[in-house]
């Protein structure tokens, strides 16, 4: 599970929009999704699937994760290898970080291409992550310079399953519906299992109503296979 500091943990719009007025993206007409197809179709209905033991190993794939309202989350083989290595690091205890990346051009399409280490006042506990926030704003002024911005929320889950808790919904959920907050379609990784030898994931999907969707894994890792629906 995981909760958050402060009322949208420290990422808001209108701090970001001062730093980046000049270039950046219309973040008052909302970046995460709302012109998409998956949002013209409304709510998206729950699917409980999460990438199993027989499906994953530690190869250098990208994982493709599925709504079936036609939203693709894509978590590149690096940003996932970055977040099973901070969660081995604290195996004993759980960690996570902001997702970094950016959407396709049609907004159907999330590619999360980094996953941020813990902030240094992130507080945890075996069953229990609140990230912190400091140097974040950093983080995504460099991530901006390269056309990435803030996609979401992850953390781990060490020897258990990747499926959110209740806790982890309310968080998520709570971030989307948050006035001020950066993005109103925030996307949750959550790394299970055995970090090392058999790492486990879920996707969800946040939306502005509060409603969340846990995403389907798709089986298929070839980049050039791509979903494209
Ligand atoms: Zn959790």
């Amino acid at each position: 599970m995981s909760g958050l500091r402060g009322s949208a943990a420290g990422i808001r719009s209108s701090q970001l929009m001062q730093q980046t007025s000049e270039s950046g993206p219309e973040w008052g007409q909302d970046m995460c999704w709302t012109r998409s197809r998956a949002a013209q179709r409304g709510a998206a209905s729950i699917s409980s699937t999460t990438i199993g033991p027989s499906d994953l190993s530690m190869d250098r794939s990208d994982r493709h994760f599925t709504s079936d309202s036609g939203a693709t989350v894509t978590l590149t083989a690096r940003a996932f290898a970055k977040m099973a290595e901070f969660a081995a690091k604290r195996s004993q205890r759980e960690t996570g970080g902001i997702l970094i990346g950016h959407y396709s051009e049609d907004l159907t399409i999330a590619r999360i291409e980094a996953a941020s280490d813990e902030p240094p006042d992130s507080r945890a506990g075996r069953t229990w992550f609140v990230r912190g926030q400091v140097g974040l704003a950093e983080i995504l002024q460099r991530a901006w310079r390269e056309g990435r911005y803030y996609l979401g929320e992850w953390h781990s889950h060490p020897g258990a399953s990747p499926a959110p808790s209740g806790p982890d919904l309310s968080a998520i959920a709570k971030m989307a519906r948050h006035p001020t907050f950066i993005c109103h379609r925030p996307i949750l990784v959550i790394i299970g299992g055995n970090f090392h030898q058999q790492p486990l994931l879920s996707a969800t999907l946040a939306a502005k109503t509060g409603v969340t969707t846990q995403l389907r894994a798709e089986l298929y890792s070839n980049e050039h296979e791509r979903l494209l629906r």
